[in-house]
This record gives C-alpha cells, sequence and structure tokens, in this order.
C-alpha cells in the first residue's frame, strides 16, 4: 500500500536501534514495583525515568480513592463532558484547582496534551498571532497548526528575541498569544518568566504558560513557576496535567479571566473526546490535596534533585543549565548514548533515552528524571551507575572528564 510507504524508513531506524539490545523505546515495564522500581527484561530496576515528581502514584490515599470511585462510580463515562460525561467529581476537580490558583475558572480536561493543544488552537484564529518559545512541546505546536493563525517561532528562552517579534507586530501584539512552558521538559531548564511578563505588561499579548513539570515542584504552595517568580498577575492562562506530579492522567486550565468557562463549548479537544474516568478524577483530587498539604514532599524531591545533579555536574557530566527534577545529561553521539543507556539498564537504571529530533539543538540525551520517593540510597545508586560509564573510544564524558 503506497500510503504505507513513508513509514519504511522507521523499519531501519528501529532496526538500527535493536542492534544495540533491548529497544530503547517503548520499553515494556513488565512490572510496576513501586514509584520507583519496575520490572524490565526480568530486572528489577530503579525507574529514574518518570515523570513521578511527588511518587505519588502508589500513595494509599489516592489508591483508595480511586479504589472506592471504581466501585462505586464504574469504570468510565462514556461520554464527552458536554453530553453525559460530567459527573460531580469533575466538577468538583475544576473547583479544587480554581481555589488553589486563586482564580475564577478551571477545566479538566482528559490529558494535557488535549488541554494545551486545545487550548492554544481555540483561543488564536485566523488573523491572530502565536508567538511560541521555540522548545515548545509537541502538544502547543499541535495546538498552532490547527489554529489557522500566524505563527512564530521565537529563540529558546530569550525574552529579547520575543520582544523584537512582538514589536514588529505593533497593534497585532494586543492580538497575539504568547506561549511557555515553566519547567521544559528535556533540558529541566526554567523560563525566564519575570523578563518575558515584561515584556508583555509593555508591548500586549495573551501570556499562556504550561506548568506540566513545575506543577508541584516550583512554588510557596507547588502552584508551579509563576508563582516562584511571583508573576501569577501578568499570566492569563496556565495548563498543565494530571500525569507528572499529581500521579494520574488528564489535563486542566486555569484562568484569571472568568471568560475561560465559556471557552469549553468551544475547545474541540474537550467537546469531542471521552471525559477521565470517575477513579482516575478521585486520585487526582487526593494528590492535589496532598501536594497542597505536604510540602515535605517537595522538600525531599529538591533535595534528591541536588544530590544527583551537583554529583554528576562534579563528575564533569555535561548537563542543563540548572538543577531541576529533569536531570539531562548530554552526550556527543548516537552510539555512545544508546551504549550508555544499555549499560545503565545492565547496573539496574532505567533512565529516558532522548534522540533527535526530539531534543533541542539535536543532542542525544540520558534523561533522568527525580521523585520524592526515591530514597538517598536509590539516587546514590543512579549517581553510582553513571560513575561507572566508561566513554567509548573517540567520546568524552563531559565538557571535563574528571
Ligand atoms: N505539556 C508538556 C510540556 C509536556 O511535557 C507534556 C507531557 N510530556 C504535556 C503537555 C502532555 O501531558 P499529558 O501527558 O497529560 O498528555
Amino acid at each position: 500500500m503506497k500510503l504505507f510507504e513513508k513509514f519504511q524508513p522507521l523499519a531501519a531506524t528501529r532496526a538500527q536501534l535493536a542492534a544495540f539490545g533491548t529497544l530503547p523505546i517503548g520499553v515494556v515495564t513488565e512490572r510496576i514495583v513501586s514509584a520507583t522500581e519496575g520490572l524490565i527484561e526480568g530486572r528489577q530496576v530503579i525507574l529514574a525515568g518518570t515523570n513521578n515528581y511527588l511518587g505519588l502514584t502508589f500513595d494509599p490515599e489516592c489508591i483508595e480513592a480511586a479504589q472506592r470511585a471504581v466501585a462505586e462510580q464504574g469504570t468510565g463515562t462514556t461520554g464527552s463532558r458536554m453530553a453525559n460525561g460530567t459527573y460531580g467529581g469533575h466538577l468538583a476537580l475544576e473547583r479544587e484547582l480554581a481555589e488553589f490558583y486563586g482564580v475564577p475558572s478551571a477545566v479538566v480536561f482528559s490529558t494535557g496534551f488535549l488541554a494545551t493543544m486545545g487550548v492554544v488552537s481555540t483561543l488564536a484564529g485566523p488573523g491572530d498571532t502565536i508567538l511560541l518559545d521555540a522548545d515548545c512541546h509537541a502538544s502547543i505546536y499541535e495546538g498552532t497548526r490547527l489554529s489557522g493563525a500566524d505563527v512564530v517561532r521565537f529563540r529558546h528562552n530569550d525574552p529579547a528575541d520575543l520582544e523584537k517579534r512582538l514589536r514588529r507586530l505593533g497593534e497585532g501584539a494586543e492580538r497575539t498569544l504568547i506561549v511557555v512552558e515553566g519547567i521544559y521538559s528535556m533540558l529541566g531548564d526554567c523560563a525566564p518568566l519575570a523578563e518575558i511578563a515584561a515584556v508583555k505588561r509593555e508591548l500586549g499579548g495573551c501570556l499562556v504558560v504550561d506548568e506540566a513539570h513545575s506543577l508541584g515542584v516550583l512554588g510557596a504552595t507547588g502552584r508551579g513557576l509563576c508563582q516562584e517568580g511571583g508573576v501569577e498577575d501578568d499570566v492569563d492562562l496556565v495548563v498543565g496535567t494530571f500525569s507528572k506530579s499529581l500521579g494520574s492522567v488528564g489535563g486542566f486550565c486555569v484562568s484569571r479571566h472568568p471568560e475561560l468557562d465559556l471557552m469549553r463549548y468551544a475547545v474541540r479537544s474537550y467537546i469531542f473526546t471521552a471525559s477521565p474516568a470517575p477513579s482516575v478524577i478521585a486520585s487526582t483530587r487526593v494528590a492535589l490535596r496532598i501536594l497542597r498539604e505536604r510540602a515535605e514532599l517537595r522538600e525531599r524531591l529538591w533535595r534528591n534533585v541536588h544530590h544527583l545533579y551537583d554529583g554528576l555536574a562534579a563528575a564533569g557530566f555535561r548537563l542543563g543549565p540548572q538543577p531541576s527534577p529533569v536531570v539531562a545529561v548530554e552526550v556527543g553521539s548516537q552510539e555512545q548514548a544508546l551504549v550508555w543507556w544499555h549499560d545503565l539498564l545492565a547496573q539496574g537504571v532505567y533512565v529516558n533515552l532522548v534522540l533527535p529530533p526530539a531534543t533541542p539543538s539535536g543532542t542525544c540525551l540520558l534523561r533522568c528524571s527525580l521523585s520524592a520517593a526515591h530514597s538517598p540510597e536509590q539516587v546514590a545508586a543512579i549517581l553510582a551507575a553513571f560513575l561507572a560509564l566508561r566513554p567509548i573510544a573517540g567520546e568524552a564524558r563531559g565538557t571535563s572528564v574528571p
């Protein structure tokens, strides 16, 4: 079939990757043991490549809430939020999110991808402009494609480039959506939100921040980078996900603009998909309460971050620019990255292997992510596994080999 021909190059890439052993993409967790351990290829490994930042996937209270909901409300809603898929729990979670952020409106979506894509594609349309950071997530790019708006990328984390491009739009700045993330998922670096907010204050625009990786991680009460940077009043909409710090699946948007509540009637990825299952909503509500009440989880997470980031930096590994729960180790070549990924797995440590084009600036990454649920011993074991790696011929470990 002609239409399938374009996928043939993928077969070649897959075969290349498989030549090194276990296929590093779509790795099978044969058994999940805890928030930080699983069985891969028959071996128990430390999971250092999840987004389980607060370690809540096995929290007893979250599990109990989900079990009760599935017993009482069934396995799924079988319908869209707009039809039969809005239960009391969905509305309660929206109220709780709005209250947490101190805003009038919140909308719950079925995934973070659908939230981000839906909000971006619906807020901006033909005749409008979207200015997005070049390193934005695929869901944001997808939203720009669907919007029909003019799409302009600005250099990653470069407020001066944003300012130049926004200034060029003149009056059009008022009809411009500016989209950035809190913590960027690949290198773990934060957006310079104070400077971005200052540009928006001066020139206009509507600022959307995707806090997928920063909810529960940053800010005095865990609201994310906007809270940490003191810019919440300048941000028009925050989008986020339940699939990281909250340990379930789903997405949300909150806004200080009450019009968000009307927007739900226009967002296609909200209208034309089934709503999250009651068990998902129930565990997410408990996880949100825990995120708010147990600041010690955030403290434990950051202790783990500094342990790993500082240890890898001291050993000469080339890392993302700042410590964060995403600790990305940049590797010079694809071959080195593959050899090291397998070596780490053989030592009982699973990390994400990220290869171009999914990485910024074409680098290969061994992307570690930390959890509050990692014990100090587990973090020490992850660090020790990296320290045991030896460069293959012609490659360096990092900028300065110890
Ligand atoms: N935005 C960003 C920045 C993300 O990293 C992700 C997931 N990796 C999403 C949105 C999508 O979230 P979800 O997994 O809930 O679809």
